[in-house]
């Protein structure tokens, strides 16, 4: 099964830190793939701006060196790369003076898409967006495209909101969760809305519980200083782990479309009661034979800040009351594995007697790696006198069902920036959606500062606190592994 690629109208993209770890590592890799696949062709032109004094052969050989790295399969073929290069441009800019403004302005083109990616620090989305303005360089095509982190709080949050919202209108404003790009997030949909077997039992009255988890193997290197101030609930939870709940808690939309996915992610995160205090975790990666621990990897001997959050939300809607949702999330765990575990309840009655074993149904959705789905059956274990039960798995792994011209699908920024050029928001976060998230995460942040919370210890390598596992005990259930 092949897909198919569309092209897509003509477009000038602007990225403004186009010199950066990621424009380098993720958003240029992104644009050469699509390119290579024929998404896009010469009329379309990619502008770097960044404050470095870089003519444009210096930057195409930075960009070049970087896809080497990147995509280092597609980059050999010098054709596509020389292409590729020969659309891209660079101009020495300064989001916070006028220097470079009229240089960029005279590279733009009418009648085209215009897209402005903010890949910079977030103190200065605000002064590119009034920037954009003040220069004229927005025009009725125009969308910009803002990256993580969307504020620290509900409050600067809101003021960036209004900040943009004074330049630009929503429907022009692109709010990046990469998570929302990877292909088996949006399988997620695919797999509830587009099947009947799953959406009749998706519901409080047949599902026991639901496990959220985004397990790292790295660490914070490189990241030190915006993730002291950050920590896992806001670089995270907020983001990333709220839009997977949301996705596999929502209503089904009248359609696929923009307002209406983005309407009933909304509605469950405004019905998510708040998180006790009692029925949440916070741990901190100790010292380990792979390096150090946290607080020395970040100089400072009484840091605070959690590397890893586990927790139990409860949604109170109709279709979910009674069902708790645990998160979790942390760095330098056991394995690298984002996982959804949707687990059923026991049947109402065993007609086989107590000791064939009580089983229940267990949906797992991988998100990373090795991408698929896992449903949990139980049938006759063979070969045994009476009736035994066991469990076995339907095992579907997207990338073996679905061909090897498949294995290696768009990456999230591809599927992402390629929206964000056809002026598709689905897969993009709303403003009040993501105030509405900070709103949910800040009273938690609040009540660990005001009781001084300090993060439990876990050992890097291991799969967290032992805490965590208790939060689940006490209720009678288990984390699912954390290894693939
Ligand atoms: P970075 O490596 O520090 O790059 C920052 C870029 O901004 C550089 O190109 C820098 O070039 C440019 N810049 C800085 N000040 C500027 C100014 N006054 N005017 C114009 N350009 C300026 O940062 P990054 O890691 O790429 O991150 C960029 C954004 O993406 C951040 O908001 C980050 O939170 C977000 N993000 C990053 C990642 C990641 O994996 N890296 C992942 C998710 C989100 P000059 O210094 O030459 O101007």
């Amino acid at each position: 099964m092949v897909s198919r690629v569309i092209p897509v109208d003509p477009f000038d993209l602007v990225i403004f830190g186009g010199t950066g770890d990621l424009a380098q590592r993720k958003i240029l890799p992104a644009l050469f793939r699509r390119y290579c696949a024929g998404q896009w062709s010469a009329d379309a032109r990619i502008i770097a701006a960044a404050r470095g004094e870089l003519d444009v052969n210096a930057f195409r050989e930075m960009v070049s060196v970087s896809l080497n790295r990147h995509v280092p399969k597609r980059a050999k073929d010098l054709k596509a790369l020389n292409g590729f290069l020969a659309n891209v441009d660079y101009v020495a800019l300064d989001a916070l003076s006028d220097s470079g403004w009229s240089e960029l302005a005279g590279k733009l083109r009418e009648d085209r898409i215009r897209a402005f990616y903010f890949s910079v620090g977030p103190r200065l989305f605000g002064p590119l967006a009034e920037r954009i303005n003040a220069s004229g360089l927005a025009n009725t095509e125009t969308r910009i495209v803002v990256e993580k982190p969307f504020g620290h709080d509900l409050q600067s949050a809101q003021a960036l909101n209004a900040t943009l919202a004074a330049h630009f209108s929503e429907s022009q404003i692109y709010r990046i969760d990469h998570y929302l790009g990877k292909e088996t997030v949006q399988n997620l949909m695919a797999v509830r809305f587009g099947n009947m077997l799953f959406e009749p039992l998706w519901n409080s009255q047949y599902v026991d519980h639901i496990q959220i988890t985004v397990a790292e193997t790295v660490g914070i290197d490189g990241r030190e200083e915006y993730y002291e101030r950050a920590g896992a609930m806001r670089d995270m939870v907020q983001n990333h782990l709220m839009q997977l709940l949301c996705l596999i808690a929502m209503e089904p939309p009248a359609k696929f479309d923009p307002n209406a996915v983005r309407d009933e992610k909304l509605k469950v995160i405004r019905a998510l009661d708040p998180v006790e205090p009692h029925h949440i975790v916070r741990g901190q990666f100790a010292a380990g034979p792979d390096g150090p621990g946290y607080r020395e990897v970040v100089g400072n001997p009484r840091s605070t800040t959690e590397s890893y959050v586990a927790l139990r939300a409860h949604i109170s809607n109709w279709r979910w009351a009674g069902t708790p949702f645990y998160l979790r999330t942390g760095k330098r765990l056991v394995a690298r594995s984002s996982v959804i575990n949707v687990l059923f309840k026991d049947a109402p009655h065993s007609i086989f007697g107590e000791e064939a074993g009580r089983h229940a149904n267990a949906l797992s959705i991988r998100l990373q790696p090795n991408e698929g789905i896992t449903l949990k059956v139980t049938i006759k274990e063979p070969g045994q006198g009476g009736m035994r039960l066991v469990d076995v798995p339907l095992d579907m792994s997207f990338a073996e069902a679905l061909g090897p011209e498949n294995q290696d699908p768009p990456d999230a920024y591809e599927r992402l920036v390629m929206d964000v050029i056809r002026g598709n928001q689905t897969l993009f976060m709303r403003g009040d959606e993501v105030e509405a998230a900070w709103a949910w995460t800040d009273p938690v942040i609040a009540g660990w500062q005001a009781r001084g919370d300090v993060p439990k210890p876990y050992d890097s390598g291991s799969t967290g606190p032992g805490d965590a596992e208790l939060l689940m005990k006490r209720d009678g259930r288990r984390w699912q592994g954390i290894k693939p």
